[in-house]
């Protein structure tokens, strides 16, 4: 099904006509709950991995002294969904109890120094995705992350990798994984995408000082909040990446080593839409989806929190080879 965000109530370059020429497309990915397979678009579904390439790992030191099962996250998850269906007071069986206590927080005194396989993140098929970044003989953009986030430099470890989806002959099955994770909250819960592009306009900390001040004036009169209307909202590729609002070091998205400042490439949001804020991103097709019911709930499919930030990674439009980077704020109105 497609998926089509409604005009916005209201068009920020009539209150600023500046920003006409700031737009950029964004793709939003909406996720939604699914089964994606190795041929699919996804985010939480299985990656199209040549059985010959090694799985990539994290080496760096992780700091973590409670772990969760990975098993038992990923089986409680389709518990959760089965029981949704079921009536609320039923109790859980003795297997489905096992499996909640299971993934429970568990504490560790060992701070897994072993190569950490990653967790497969996001699979896009430039098929299926308007305007993504991909190096030219390829069509399939990976990404995967290390399911242990507290690195002592607090930098998530990502890896992207791009390739081109008809040279993966014989395929790596199962890939690798780890065995535990730091919490559930950074395990991608599988899900199908319905990629659509729409447009957005510079965060405030992005706009030239004389627009950014104009926009300050003018929430200050109407009450609105300027990046409701400007800034799409939950996992998208390309826009204008940056949405903090108040923190100057992050107005500008990062330089690569070589100097080049990067592209956005892939935000992980955080709701798709969010039911009180005016912005108007929840897809028409979405209208009578009653987002406070249901598991996993309909805005809110990936099940990814990362402490309440979005994480934007960012690409070297100078060279695909060179490392991506990585951002992490608070999405600010
Ligand atoms: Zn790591
Ligand atoms: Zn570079």
């Amino acid at each position: 099904m497609t998926r089509t965000t409604p005009p916005r109530p209201l068009d920020v370059t009539g209150a600023f006509p500046e920003l006409a020429t700031m737009s950029r497309n964004v793709t939003r990915l909406h996720p939604r709950s699914g089964v994606p397979t190795v041929e699919d678009s996804s985010v939480g579904g299985p990656l199209l991995w040549p059985r010959d390439e090694p799985w990539p790992t994290c080496t760096r030191s992780h700091e973590v002294y409670e772990v969760v099962e990975l098993e038992a996250v990923r089986a409680w998850y389709h518990i959760a969904v089965a029981r949704w269906s079921r009536p609320d007071d039923e109790p859980p069986t003795p297997e489905e109890q096992s499996i909640f206590d299971r993934r429970t927080p568990r504490e560790t005194d060992s701070p897994c120094t072993d190569p950490v396989p990653l967790l497969p993140v996001a699979q896009l098929y430039a098929r299926d995705v308007p305007g993504l970044p991909v190096p030219d003989g390829t069509d399939l953009l990976q990404i995967l992350w290390c399911p242990f986030m507290d690195h002592d430099d607090d930098i998530p470890a990502i890896h992207v990798r791009w390739r081109r989806a008809d040279r993966v002959t014989a395929l790596l099955s199962p890939p690798p994984e780890p065995p535990v994770i730091e919490l559930d909250d950074y395990w991608p819960a599988p899900c199908v995408l319905h990629p659509e592009q729409v447009t957005e306009y510079p965060a405030p900390t992005q706009l030239p000082a004389a627009v950014s001040a104009r926009v300050d004036a003018w929430q200050e009169e109407t009450g609105h909040h300027y990046t409701e209307f400007a800034v799409a909202p939950g996992w998208k590729t390309g826009g204008w990446g940056v949405v903090s609002s108040d923190d100057a070091d992050a107005a500008d998205p990062p330089r690569c080593e070589c100097g080049t400042v990067t592209e956005p490439l892939l935000t992980v949001g955080l709701s798709e839409w969010n039911e009180d804020n005016e912005g108007g991103w929840r897809p028409l097709e979405d209208a009578d989806a009653d987002d406070r019911r249901g598991y996993p709930p309909v805005g809110d499919p990936t099940m990814i929190n990362l402490g309440g930030e979005e994480l934007q990674i960012y690409y070297c439009p100078e060279s695909y080879e060179h490392p991506p980077l990585t951002v992490r704020v608070y999405r600010t109105l």
